[in-house]
């Protein structure tokens, strides 16, 4: 996916694709209308059975932690004053398979640890355009 790397912030450009992941509010995924395999990120084409029609399949957003990095580099300029930050991978309680990362938020990076549950809290964002954003990102609810 193609990202705007603007003067403020690291945003998506949005497609038919991903529009509803990242507006919604919710945890809205991909899943093929022929052989119902859910795939995140969204793709131009089912990894299940070649197919092309899609349809939606929201999930109640809770998951686990899988893996956690936490970056102490800023790898763009507006994130200088945002490190050190935990990047968490999160497979989800409710679509075995599928897995998504995001940032934490709300419990130090040296404390996010694999095996804990989380659940998507949405950030607000607006794009130059200014279309809303809804970007998932993941809050600890209970230790491993
Ligand atoms: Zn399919």
């Amino acid at each position: 996916m193609s990202r705007v790397l603007g003067d403020d912030w690291l945003l998506p450009v949005l497609d038919e694709g991903n529009r509803e992941f990242f507006t919604s509010g919710r945890i809205v995924l991909q899943a093929c209308a022929s052989c119902g395999v859910v795939a995140h990120p969204p793709d131009e084409v089912c990894g299940g059975c070649r197919g092309r029609a899609f349809e939606p399949r929201e999930s109640a957003g809770r998951g686990r932690v899988e893996s956690v990095v936490v970056v102490h580099h800023p790898v763009h300029p507006a994130l200088a004053g945002a490190v050190p930050y935990a990047i968490v991978l999160v497979s989800l309680d409710d679509v075995p398979g599928v897995h998504l990362v995001g940032n934490v938020r709300g419990t130090a990076p040296d404390e996010v640890e694999i095996g804990q549950a989380v659940r998507a809290v949405f950030s607000k964002a607006a794009l130059p355009d200014g279309e809303r954003l809804r970007v998932p990102e993941w809050e600890i609810v209970a230790a491993v």
